[in-house]
């Protein structure tokens, strides 16, 4: 076993140089390079490299690569990546990633190209992301922050780009509102999607979608079926993390075989 990488076969014995990527840092691990990337950073782990994964980390693991996720860490685990999940984390599998997963750990399974008829998603990590795509992001972070959320202590924000007649673009946000009666509760992308709506921008494009506390959560049915009614195929960025890794679905996917305006 080997105490910086976690791997139980690995011979890393004697003077190992292991590279620590602290809070804020980014590190691209090459062949031989052993990580341990600390809260708040983000590795790309590409062929060669292994490490570890710690409580709030971020990253990627690419082909040849093999990594430990430790719980609090989010990894998306690509082709030909070898993995093991402890308990608590989450991790983004796609197509011919080897994942070892402990009870407790988090597998989302990405569509691939050669699995068919997945209802599925596209990982990306924040920087891969567009600017546009980044200020959505930052701005659902931001407004989740002043969320009234005060029975359930569960901030979300919600960022909407959308567009109107004019062809105009324009980002509108929201977060959940809620209220003593309970039922009178109003999710984040719903005060966001009536905002839009109000001022004319029918016709949503992009909806960036925060769970403070629970990076990751996705959008309730009700807001599924009131976003549909603007933007079938609009992109849903769920959002992971701060820096990391987001989850890109379509409107359609999320609620297939839709009710909708054209259905009247
Ligand atoms: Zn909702």
């Amino acid at each position: 076993m080997c105490k910086n990488c976690n791997d139980p076969s690995a011979k890393h014995k004697g003077k190992v140089k292991v590279r620590f990527v602290r809070r804020g840092q980014g590190f691209t691990a090459g062949e031989g390079d052993i990580f341990r990337a600390q809260a708040g950073s983000t590795v790309l782990a590409k062929n060669g490299s292994t490490g570890v994964f710690l409580n709030g980390s971020t990253g990627t693991a690419y082909e040849g690569s093999t990594f430990t996720a430790e719980a609090g860490s989010v990894v998306h685990a690509k082709y030909g990546s070898i993995g093991r999940a402890r308990k608590g984390s989450t991790i983004i599998a796609n197509y011919g990633s080897h994942i070892e997963d402990e009870a407790g750990a988090k597998i989302i399974r990405r569509a691939d190209e050669e699995e068919h008829a997945v209802a599925g998603s596209l990982v990306s990590s924040y920087a891969e992301l567009s600017a546009m795509e980044r200020s959505l992001v930052d701005h659902a972070w931001a407004i989740s922050k002043t969320a009234y959320c005060r029975y359930s202590n569960f901030p979300v924000g919600a960022a909407i780009l959308a567009e109107n007649e004019a062809g105009e673009k324009r980002i509108f946000d929201g977060h959940n509102i809620e209220n003593a009666s309970y039922g009178g509760t109003v999710c984040a992308e719903r005060v966001a999607a009536f905002d839009a709506v109000k001022n004319g921008f029918r016709k949503f494009l992009i909806v960036a979608v925060v769970c403070a506390k629970c990076p990751g959560g996705s959008p309730c049915g009700f807001c599924r079926q009131v976003l549909r009614e603007f933007g079938l195929n609009a992109t849903v960025l769920n959002i992971f993390n701060t820096e990391s890794t987001v989850v890109r679905w379509t409107v359609d996917q999320l609620l297939p075989d839709s009710f909708g305006p054209d259905s009247l």
